[in-house]
């Protein structure tokens, strides 16, 4: 008979590429200076976060934070339900609303307890929801812990969604999900689209603004600012582990919508609330993003610069048109042997293979903050020049 630990011992794909000295993953870091840190005594640019803004490193956001913990203590020890909610949470539920343009919002410990919490809570046993194949983990695991049937639809292909909207019509209540931003390659949903087609087959739209918070909009309100469609999308969720340089997530929508899922996510209701210093740190980036839109110009400036400096050197960074900025690569091996290239050079990079991507196409993600200098951006460049150079990619 076979042991439950049978796979763990005989799982050997990760311990290959260790093996080859070519592993890529949970890199410890020693120091974090924003735009570089410090891994094994060596300062390496960082191109792998989605610290779009900068904030991390922020003297306002770490006063907050310090000032919170000193407040209100460590941690909240409990639920948001029973003993775990802030008057600083609420604080912030408002902000977010706002921001957003919702009646109401919820926020969650983590983003992605906010998407299995929330789809979960309103996708029923009769429901349907309705997926972009190249939607994040998380969709994906909130669709599958609702009772409700998921359905799918090829990435950004409005055609093939508009076939699956009308095989849905048998389902009670249908939830269109998508990403704002597609979190691996960089491109945007086309959320007028989207809409459009929701209109017509009485669907509600839910957009996971994880990487378009900061980053699209005129104030940086996300995917539907960027569109003109404020108005139009029913539930917006986001996370504050990227451009507001904490951790956690909420969902934004009509105040009964709100209630329904505050009553219901198990996701929220069964686990810890967010901490004092996370919560505090969100409230502090969202004034700066008021305060000082030219961060979000700088992102885009570094953006362009990056993309253009790697398509003239002869890299293709597929469908990509925001500050997330992937190199093409392919096969697994190739990819980790580019990126460990890429590390000894002073570059610290994402390496995506499947399942983060499709099997065979492989990618470096690498993602640019409003705080890189012009000069950072161009040294990455150099190192990609270099290592494309040495492993006859270019
Ligand atoms: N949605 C998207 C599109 C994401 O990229 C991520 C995280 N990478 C999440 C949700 C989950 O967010 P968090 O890291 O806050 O759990």
């Amino acid at each position: 008979m076979a042991d439950l630990f049978d796979k763990c011992r005989t799982y050997t794909a990760a311990r290959e590429v260790m093996a080859a000295g070519l592993y890529p993953y949970f890199k410890p870091i020693e120091r974090n200076f924003g735009t570089e840190v410090i891994v094994k005594g060596k300062r390496l640019i960082m191109m792998a976060s989605n610290n779009y803004l900068g904030l991390t490193v922020h003297p306002k956001v770490i006063e907050a934070s310090i000032k919170a913990v000193e407040k209100y203590g460590s941690g909240c020890t409990g639920s948001r339900f029973l003993n775990g909610t802030l008057e600083l949470h609420e604080q912030l539920e408002e902000r977010l609303a706002e921001l957003t343009g919702h009646e109401a919002a919820l926020v969650f410990s983590t983003g992605f307890q906010t998407n299995l919490g929330a789809i979960s809570a309103v996708v029923g046993k009769r429901d349907a929801a309705i997926i972009d194949r190249a939607d994040h983990a998380s969709i994906v695991d909130g669709c599958r812990l609702s009772f409700g049937t998921t359905l799918k639809f090829k990435h950004n292909d409005m055609a093939d969604l508009e076939c699956v909207l009308q095989k849905a019509q048998e389902f009670e209540g249908r939830l269109i999900v998508v990403d704002g931003v597609f979190s691996m390659e960089g491109d945007i949903c086309p959320l007028p689209d989207v809409v459009a087609l929701a209109k017509r087959y009485d669907t509600r739209v839910m957009v996971d603004d994880a990487h378009s918070l900061g980053v699209l909009g005129k104030s940086g309100s996300g995917t539907s600012e960027h569109f003109g469609l404020k108005n139009e999308v029913d539930m917006v969720m986001g996370t504050f582990s990227k451009s507001f340089a904490s951790l956690g997530g909420f969902v934004a929508a009509d105040e009964s919508v709100i209630h329904y899922i505050k009553h219901n996510a198990r996701a929220m209701i069964f686990s810890a609330s967010m901490p004092p210093a996370a919560v505090a740190a969100v409230l502090a980036c969202i004034d700066i993003l008021k305060a000082e839109p030219e961060r979000r110009e700088r992102l885009w400036r570094n953006a362009e610069h990056l993309r253009k400096g790697l398509h003239s050197l002869g890299f293709s960074t597929g469908r990509s048109e925001t500050p997330i900025v992937p190199v093409v690569v392919g096969e697994n091996e190739v990819t980790f042997r580019f990126w460990k290239g890429l590390f000894d050079n002073g570059l610290f990079v994402n390496s995506a293979v499947s399942p983060a991507v499709p099997p065979g196409h492989g990618l470096l993600r690498t993602s640019v903050m409003a705080t890189h200098e012009i000069s950072q951006i161009d040294h990455a460049l150099e190192i990609f020049e270099k290592v494309g150079k040495e492993l006859g990619f270019i």
